[in-house]
């Protein structure tokens, strides 16, 4: 029967670790607050902040809220990220993403100082992880590597196909598969006989952004499954890039949504902030 990876209760376990390490950090005086910029007022944006603040708490780290008009410029914003950066009792800045229109986004993950990119998006961060130094890793990839470990997946050796090479999704967390020595083949829009390809994987990530485009033709029989798509369907419930139930009876392992990547992604960015606070004993 394959196993169901259990995003939440992983995520929990994460973060009371972190818990207690903040606990620990702040006895010998070492304390954090992340910043979290939203720019404008989409309402998934907010959901997500939100839950980022809600998570600081629970970890006993501060958060910082900045809730800027949609028309801030792009100048308004370097300024807020500037100042940020020179704050001692700043342990982290995110900024949530997209940011509107008018406003480069490249350049604003750049401005963001490498000590404080929790997010793990400046180039500086994504090339350390790329050459195995230490540098903060991007949330959602980082979260699939502890779903696996901690649910005793081995890595090593194995044949971990990943579809879609976002710079966000797809392309870090082949890097990470790769730093855990599996065998990546990084599959996109471009890519000739996906079903082929994704039937010889081992370890199966999908981080299309189509709804239920995976089905059990897919998948080779006996394989992990992990969804990192997060969609609406018709009935306004949370859905995968994965068809859960026709897949779930062919694998030996699976991540379902809600409930799976999702809830890890969090607990990876609190784990990024300790990290951040651990840097400055
Ligand atoms: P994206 O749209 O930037 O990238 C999608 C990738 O899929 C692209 O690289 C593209 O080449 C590939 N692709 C598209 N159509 C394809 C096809 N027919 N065959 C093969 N490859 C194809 O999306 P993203 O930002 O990487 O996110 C992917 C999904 O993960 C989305 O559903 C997003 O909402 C979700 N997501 C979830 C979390 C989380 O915390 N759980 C975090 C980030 C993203």
């Amino acid at each position: 029967m394959a196993k169901r990876i259990d995003g939440k209760v992983i995520s929990k376990q994460i973060k009371d670790e972190l818990k207690e390490e903040v606990a620990q950090l702040k006895a010998k005086g070492i304390e954090g607050s992340l910043a979290v910029i939203q720019v404008g007022n989409d309402p998934a944006s907010s959901v997500y902040v939100n839950n980022k603040k809600k998570a600081c708490e629970y970890i006993g780290i501060g958060s910082i809220s900045y809730e800027l008009p949609e028309e801030t410029t792009e100048a308004e914003l370097l300024d807020i990220i500037e100042d940020l950066n020179k704050r001692e009792d700043v342990c982290g800045i995110l900024v949530q993403l997209p940011v509107p229109k008018h406003i480069d986004e490249d350049k604003i993950i750049q401005a963001i100082s490498p000590k404080k990119d929790v997010d793990g998006f400046h180039p500086q961060s994504v090339g350390a992880m790329t050459i195995g130094e230490p540098g903060f890793l991007s949330c959602t990839p980082a979260g699939i590597i502890q779903l696996l470990k901690r649910s005793n997946i081995e890595i090593e050796g194995k044949h971990c196909v990943v579809i879609g090479r976002s710079n966000i999704v797809g392309k870090p967390m082949a890097l990470l598969m790769l730093r855990e020595n599996a065998t990546v083949t990084i599959a996109h829009s471009k890519t000739k006989n996906l079903k082929e390809l994704c039937k010889q994987a081992d370890i199966l990530i999908v981080a299309i952004g189509k709804p239920k485009f995976i089905d059990e033709s897919y998948v080779k029989e006996g394989a992990v499954v992990i969804d990192v798509g997060i969609h609406r369907n018709e009935e306004n419930k949370l859905c995968g890039d994965v068809k859960f139930e026709k897949v779930e009876p062919h694998t030996s392992a699976i991540t379902p949504v809600p409930g799976g990547v999702g809830p890890m992604t969090i607990a990876m960015l609190m784990n990024n902030c300790v990290e951040s606070m651990r840097g400055q004993k």
